[in-house]
């Protein structure tokens, strides 16, 4: 334990010189023992998880700005018309969709997917109560196209909870495709209330289902697995 000789502080055996008035520090018995290491660290490291949080609040208080700008200029000259209405939905469902999943922790992934679930309808909804209220897609196409892609994607988040060879990520991802696929198009039919089947769905769906063939079998196959895994690296 040293003091400093100027004005009498209590030093720290790491100080160089005197925090409170700069006197440098001569001590002979600690400059004989070397090099003591601070007692504090040099700089500051953030964990990972927290400094993505951190630039994400960053970045939400920077698209925040020119929205407040948008509402007054808006509410103060062109009050017959709410067009910043657009613009603020259109930043929220970007927040939503961009950053409010880095600001969740991990293991609130399927609240987070909820949110954003309802975050996309509700951005939809804004354009179809402004548009075309009285054609009532909404409830009949929209949020049943919603769900069904927002499920999907939650059942692809429980599959890659775990570590997933290439092989099976790639059939999990085809199957989910399909999937969707099969239920887009039911609820486009339900919709249009007839047998209708967009050649897009069909061939998408034909293409995911022959290629989630051919890895199930090259799955089971080990000659087949072996060759794809010495061309692809599988
Ligand atoms: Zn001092």
């Amino acid at each position: 334990m040293s003091y400093c000789v100027n004005c009498g502080v209590e030093l720290a055996d790491s100080a160089r010189k005197c925090p409170l008035c700069d006197t440098p520090v001569l001590n002979p018995n600690i400059l004989a023992e070397g090099n003591v290491e601070p007692p504090f660290p040099s700089h500051i490291e953030l964990p990972k998880g927290a400094r993505t949080r951190y630039t994400a609040v960053i970045l939400s208080l920077v698209l925040l700005l020119p929205n407040i700008v948008c509402v007054i200029t808006n509410l103060l000259l062109t009050t017959h018309q709410l067009w910043s209405v657009y613009v603020v939905a259109t930043s929220a469902i970007v927040w939503f969709l961009f950053l409010f999943p880095f600001i969740m922790k991990k293991k609130h992934k399927y609240w987070t997917l909820a949110v954003d679930a309802v975050a996309t309808a509700a951005y939809i909804f804004v354009f179809y109560y402004y548009d075309s209220p009285t054609k009532g897609w909404f409830w009949t196409l929209a949020v049943p196209l919603d769900v069904a892609v927002f499920l999907s994607i939650a059942a692809l988040c429980a599959f890659f909870s775990e570590k997933r060879t290439i092989l099976h990520s790639l059939i999990a991802i085809l199957a989910a495709l399909t999937t969707l696929d099969i239920f887009v198009c039911l609820i486009v039919n339900l919709y249009r209330k007839s047998l209708w089947v967009t050649y897009v769905t069909l061939i998408l769906g034909i293409s995911c289902l022959i290629l989630l063939l051919f890895f199930i079998v090259a799955d089971k196959n080990y000659r087949l697995r072996a060759y794809l895994s010495r061309k692809f690296f599988f």
